[in-house]
């Protein structure tokens, strides 16, 4: 079997940056992208915050653009899904879903963070119509509009802020009586005007029509209510989960499950493997810093692999 100087996994912003990069160093990257490829970004509209497009580009507009330029410089691609890595010794061993296996002198994971969703039928759907999981990404399509926003963590909270700069009124619906929020974000919360807390709720149904989201049926949980409230948009924010279930412990991860990466550099617990974008992000979460990122682990691997004398 071929040992491949670096292979990526995932497809986002963070995996074609560091393709780019590797590509253009001539160290033909195979990338691995994953059941969605494109990541998160595909899932959003108008990404109006990435600089280079003063027009606004959309989520799958941009990540085209970015594979594009990934394969100008020779990066292949493998439409499958990691399942599992071997760590344990050099070169790298991954296999895919198809049972395939590779190796790496170097890995570059890339598998990003999705926001979590509560479940219900048709919000996959309605996303891009009216559900979110991303505030700083869609709030801007709000303006005047009411929103309500769901959880009761630093995220929710965070996302609800932010909502007021553009929505009319934001409602925060929250399953208990008490927030799990930091106490300087609850008071951030509570001290704001436009935000109404409807505590011991739970959504339970999101009512839409032909042009997107139109209302939530919700449940109060303390007086056994059910009822409609009307909405132009719905924001998740019970969470994020990185994809790091096929790493199966080989990487130090934080206590919420992000990949550690040391000092300023995207190196991992593992000597030869990298992690960039969401995956290793829990605060910024943007494409573009995700972007960075992948640059920065293109560059650790270039080195690494130079000083390993490949
Ligand atoms: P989190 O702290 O786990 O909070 C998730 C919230 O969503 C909880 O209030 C939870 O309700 C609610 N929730 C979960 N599943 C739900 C469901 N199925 N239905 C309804 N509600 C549900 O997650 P997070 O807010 O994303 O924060 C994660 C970590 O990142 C935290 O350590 C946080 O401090 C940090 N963070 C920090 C910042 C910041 O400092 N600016 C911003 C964002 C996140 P319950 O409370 O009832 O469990």
């Amino acid at each position: 079997m071929e040992t491949r100087q670096v292979i990526i996994i995932g497809s986002g912003p963070a995996a074609h940056t560091a393709a780019i990069y590797a590509s253009r160093a001539g160290l033909k990257p195979l990338m691995i992208e994953g059941h969605e490829p494109g990541g998160q970004l595909t899932t959003t509209t108008d990404v109006e915050n990435f600089p280079g497009f003063p027009d606004a580009v959309t989520g799958p507009e941009l990540m085209d653009k970015m594979k594009n330029q990934s394969k100008r410089f020779g990066t292949e691609y493998l439409s499958t899904k990691v399942t599992s890595v071997d760590l344990s010794k050099r070169p790298f061993k991954i296999t895919t879903e198809d049972g395939k296996n590779f190796t790496a002198a170097t890995l570059i994971i890339s598998t990003g963070a999705s926001a979590k969703y509560l479940g219900l039928p048709n919000e996959k759907e309605l996303i891009g119509k009216g559900v979110s999981g991303c505030a700083t990404c869609d709030g801007f399509f709000y303006r005047n509009r009411i929103v309500h926003v769901v959880g009761g963590g630093d995220t929710a909270l965070e996302e609800a802020n932010f909502l007021t700069r553009f929505a009319s009124k934001v409602y925060l619906i929250h399953r208990r009586d008490s927030f799990r929020a930091s106490k300087p974000m609850q008071e951030r919360t509570m001290n704001n005007p436009k935000i109404e807390v409807v505590w011991n709720t739970e959504v339970k149904e999101i009512l839409f029509n032909e042009t997107g989201v139109t209302g939530l049926k919700v449940f109060n949980n303390k007086l056994n209510e059910v009822t409609e409230r009307a909405t132009d948009g719905f924001f998740l924010g019970i969470g994020h989960e990185p994809n790091t279930k096929f790493l199966n412990g080989q990487l130090e991860l934080d206590g919420e499950g992000y990949i550690k990466t040391f000092g300023k550099h995207p190196d991992t617990s593992v000597p030869g493997v990298f992690a960039c974008g969401d995956v290793q992000d829990p605060y910024y979460r943007q494409a573009i810093s995700a972007a960075g990122s992948g640059c920065m682990a293109a560059i650790r691997a270039e080195r690494f692999l130079e000083e390993a004398g490949h």
